[in-house]
């Protein structure tokens, strides 16, 4: 028996996010490539990398890095072993994946099995990979991360200056490059930048023969001096703004659109969703949303970020739930939107900073907070 085509691809694509999900996340690979160029563009001669930790935050690192492969970049950054190891499966042999916490103790075989660089972070790591190589009768890849006034990861100069001078554990250390994170990259004007630079030039005179790199994505926006040799943006990839307040040259690479699951036409006075938080001062139409901060839209956004249909402002009312969240769409005609419609809750006219920013918090955070409920769609444009 023939089976009747009943839905065309476009359908079957929302019929789906409606069996699946509260909306859809679409994310642009092309924007990712474009935001790569125009990043290693700043920065040049200096190398660009790519910083795809927490799934390229919350993207899809199995999308992402081959995307980011296809533009040139040969040298890519994860957070924990388990993220490179699975990265590994998706890229080419000549691609580098180092590792950002380093070797963990008792890991060292797995990064030469799966060919991954640790960044040594402490001497205790520089102890274990030493033994490793020794054992190993040769030095497998490494960086080094020293700090430079962060109090996070990293040697102290003073042990930096200890290893530098230990010709016998520098003759048996292959490193790659020695790497310094800077803490307040996206405020220009604090004087915490030109401290850490200059003890970063001190670092880089340690060990001169060492590619060096201090710039991620903020960084890169501090200008040349700041470049070195390899600058390691993740968020500005991703579309996130790499300053405070200035312009962002980067194209956004996420739109969110949450579905619509009912509409309904209250009276003035109203009490809407827990707590009864907020109390329509019209009648009003609105529309309930199947997003919730389950998935990654925070609570904190509650009566304070917005809907949008088109451009047309559509504001959160009362709480965001765990699975919903209530919108006014009073702003538009009736019949304009009813079960199954979409409205963007990341998009055109409320971009991931403005949104994360209405919320309380960083692009960074709403970027990787994105639940894994909806359906996600990779375009090229
Ligand atoms: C996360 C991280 C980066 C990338 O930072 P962005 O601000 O996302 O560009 C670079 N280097 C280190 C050490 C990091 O932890």
């Amino acid at each position: 028996m023939a089976v009747p085509v009943l839905h065309t691809l476009a359908s079957d694509v929302t019929r789906r996010a409606h069996r699946v999900a509260g909306g859809i996340l679409t994310i642009d690979l092309g924007a990712v490539a474009a935001n790569y160029r125009l990043l290693r563009e700043r920065a040049a001669p200096a190398m660009c990398a790519a910083v795809v930790k927490a799934d390229a935050y919350g993207l899809g690192a199995a999308h992402v890095a081959p995307t980011l492969y296809g533009a040139g970049c040969r040298l890519f950054f994860v957070a924990q072993l388990e993220e490179g190891v699975s990265l590994r499966r998706h890229l080419p042999p000549d691609a580098t994946i180092a590792v950002l916490n380093g070797n963990l103790p008792g890991t060292e075989p797995d990064f030469a099995e799966h060919h991954l660089v640790p960044v040594l972070n402490s001497m205790e790591q520089v102890a274990a990979w030493l033994r490793f190589c020794g054992q190993g009768g040769r030095p497998y890849p490494a960086m080094l991360q020293v700090d430079t006034g962060m109090a996070r990861f990293g040697l102290s100069d003073f042990e930096a200056e200890g290893l530098a001078r230990d010709a016998d554990a520098r003759g048996r250390l292959d490193l790659r490059a020695v790497i310094s994170h800077l803490a307040c990259a996206d405020e220009p004007e604090n004087t915490a930048n030109a401290k850490q630079l200059s003890a970063f030039r001190r670092v880089r005179e340690l060990f001169p023969d060492v590619p060096a790199s201090l710039a991620a994505s903020s960084g890169i926006f501090l200008g040349p001096g700041y470049h070195f040799d390899i600058v390691r943006p993740g968020a500005a990839l991703y579309g996130v703004a790499p300053q405070n307040g200035a312009a962002n040259p980067l194209r956004p690479v996420v739109r969110l659109q949450g579905c619509v699951v009912q509409v309904r036409e209250v009276p003035a006075g109203t009490a809407v969703g827990y707590g009864h938080s907020a109390v329509t001062a019209h009648p009003s139409r609105l529309a309930t949303i199947a997003v919730g901060y389950a998935d990654g839209l925070l609570r904190s956004a509650s009566n304070r970020a917005a809907a949008w249909h088109g451009d047309k402002r559509l504001p959160l009312v009362g709480r965001v739930s765990m699975d919903s969240v209530v919108v006014d769409i009073s702003a538009l005609p009736e019949g304009a939107v009813s079960g199954g419609s979409l409205l963007d809750l990341i998009g055109p006219s409320q971009d991931i900073d403005a949104t994360a920013q209405l919320a309380g918090t960083i692009g960074y955070e709403m970027l990787t907070g994105l639940g894994a409920r909806f359906q996600r769609i990779y375009v090229s444009a």
